[in-house]
């Protein structure tokens, strides 16, 4: 056996016994229980100090998998499972009997998704069974994209960590909800509402910045220990030296390089295009926090494309603070 198949055969032992195993997927990783088990699935809640009544997602191996977890396939959850999965789109379903309260917080709907990894697949094939995964961070806190950031942020409470290297996408997936008409995005990703509608062939509803509407998405979360300050292109060097001025420790996370800045401002970048800007943003946060940062000034990306999701993540992240 190669080592990765021998950490996944330990991956899937640890879930069939109830604990915990943490995994790349092509977004984030996840902290993964199995999911029909409710005491596993109350050990994430516990690891991550995550509130009971935020739900989880459901990943499973392929769209065949979908079928005990959910009340119903539609034609239009079947259109979009072929169209994405595997990848970067949860969607949100009314749920079977199968799933436990623990997963969905009570609800009467299940969020599932099939991730687009090898790891992640090799562990759900070989435990034969759903996993709940909810990203691998403490509450409120940055995603965790690579191995070391899952151990940093949980270690003890896990049995296993999956070492994936660092995630490719590097936010979390689409959350589109389907059990309202039109359907709606939930929580903005690399997959647009557009894409979306485009499958569909009818209208989706992409409003997504505004107050909690899923539950979990709170206006206040994926933040750093640093203040986040999210301020125009234009504003960032005058920003950034009137806060150095005041003697804090300043950082500056930027799409392109800003010019003017005062010596001894930490530059998280330049991170380039949007997709750069996703794949690197936690990494950017966790770097701030290691190096003393006190804020972090940031000019959000373009709002297309996975701009949109990113400045959704800048806008939570530097909310309520
Ligand atoms: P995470 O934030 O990484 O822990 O991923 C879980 C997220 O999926 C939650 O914060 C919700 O936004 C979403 N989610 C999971 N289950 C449901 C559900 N039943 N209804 C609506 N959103 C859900
Ligand atoms: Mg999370």
């Amino acid at each position: 056996m190669g080592c990765e198949e021998a950490a996944v055969a330990a991956g899937a032992d640890a879930l069939a016994a109830g604990r915990l195993v943490a995994f790349p997927t092509e977004t984030v990783y996840g902290l993964g229980a199995n999911a029909l088990d409710a005491g596993a699935v109350g050990r994430v809640f516990a690891a991550k100090g995550r509130p009971t009544d935020h739900p989880l997602i459901c990943h499973v191996v392929s769209a065949g998998a979908l079928a005990p977890l959910v009340a119903d396939v539609t034609p239009v959850a079947q259109a979009l499972a072929a169209a994405f999965w595997p990848g970067p789109l949860t969607l949100v379903m009314p749920r079977s009997a199968a799933v436990p309260d623990a997963v969905t917080g009570g609800r009467d709907t299940v969020a599932v998704r099939v991730p687009a990894h090898p790891l992640a697949l090799a562990l759900l094939r070989a435990f034969g069974g759903p996993v709940a995964a909810p990203s691998a961070n403490r509450f409120g806190r940055p995603s965790p994209t690579t191995a070391t950031d899952v151990a940093d942020e949980l270690g003890e409470a896990v049995a296993v960590i999956l070492d994936g290297g660092p995630c490719e996408i590097g936010i979390e997936s689409t959350v589109l909800d389907l059990t309202t008409d039109p359907p709606q995005v939930l929580r903005p990703g690399r997959i647009s509402a557009e894409q979306v509608a485009q499958v569909i062939g009818g209208p989706v509803d992409a409003e997504a910045s505004g107050p909690a509407r899923a539950p979990g998405m709170l206006e206040s979360h994926y933040a750093p220990g640093a203040r986040v300050e999210v301020v125009a292109a234009e504003q960032a060097a005058a920003r950034a030296t009137a806060l150095h001025a005041e003697g804090m420790r300043v950082a500056v996370l930027a799409p392109d390089p800003v010019d003017a800045l005062p010596q001894g401002v930490l530059v998280l970048g330049p991170v380039g295009g949007a997709d750069d800007y996703a794949a690197r943003l936690y990494a950017a946060f966790r770097r701030a926090d290691a190096e003393g940062a006190g804020v972090i000034v940031a000019i959000p990306p373009p709002a297309e494309g996975i701009g949109v999701a990113v400045r959704d993540r800048l806008q939570r992240a530097s909310a309520g603070r």
